[in-house]
């Protein structure tokens, strides 16, 4: 019998790569009907097209597991401050900033060491459960374009397991550039598209989930990031897990 079903719709790849203007993707399946494409040039991974706005910003509305949070601060606090005293002396100041803070336990760990230490995030219930439990640091709730006026230039800014959610990292770069001072460092994790422990099928790996998780980097396609944005790669931390970790300096 011929087979009469409608042959599937090739899913279209966007006009061309946000990092590095190459024009070739490979199709890496879909997620919940969200499709994924691979630039072969840089390998930065993207939804394409970008969930809706609303789809994203509900995601946000709850999106801190709170109450498990909380059980886990103290391990939490105890992990950041590890973390913090691995990189803070590279910074040539105490100005500390924490881009998507959540409940605010590396801010807490940062004033415990020393730093002049501030939080931001979108989300209120994060961010008001950070000033109840931590209320010695600095908060700001809302995008970074709201941030005070009087906050920074800063010396060290943390950007954890956040920019896998930016639908425009390009414009979120724009507006925290002018808030780092020259020489700062930017200690940045997201998952890492490009690591050897990513299953084949990418659609099989746990980091996938859009409308959540819409940008995947790789270490060529964050170089490239971060130096348009005027950072030079101090270097990558090795990670068993496929977790790109980075250390960079603001020129
Ligand atoms: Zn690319």
């Amino acid at each position: 019998m011929p087979d009469t079903s409608p042959s599937p719709l090739t899913p279209t790849p966007p006009p061309s790569c946000m990092v590095c203007s190459g024009v070739a993707f490979i199709p890496l399946g879909a997620h919940k009907g969200h499709e994924i494409f691979r630039c072969t040039t840089c390998g930065l991974c993207v939804v394409h097209p970008l969930p809706a706005l609303e789809q994203i910003a509900d995601i946000y509305e709850d999106y801190a597991s709170n109450d498990l949070y909380i059980v886990k601060t103290k391990k939490k606090v105890a992990r950041s401050r590890k973390r913090l005293k691995r990189y803070m002396h590279l910074a040539k100041g105490k100005r500390f900033i924490d881009l998507g803070c959540n409940i605010g336990t590396t801010v807490e760990a940062a004033r415990e060491l020393g730093l002049d230490a501030h939080g931001i995030d979108i989300d209120s219930v994060s961010v008001n459960t950070a000033r109840k439990i931590f209320p010695a640091g600095k908060y700001h709730q809302g995008p970074l374009e709201t941030m005070p006026a009087d906050w920074g230039p800063f010396d060290l800014a943390f950007f954890t397991e956040v920019i896998e959610h930016i639908p425009d990292p390009h414009a979120y770069f724009e507006a925290l550039v002018p808030r780092l001072a020259q020489g700062a460092v930017l200690y940045l994790t997201t998952p890492d598209a490009g690591h050897w422990r990513v299953p084949k099928r990418f659609t099989d790996w746990d980091q996938v989930f859009p409308p959540d998780h819409i940008i995947y980097f790789t270490k060529d396609a964050m170089t490239r990031f971060l130096d348009q944005h005027g950072f030079d790669v101090i270097r990558f931390i090795w990670s068993h897990k496929p977790a790109l970790k980075v250390l960079a300096r603001k020129r």
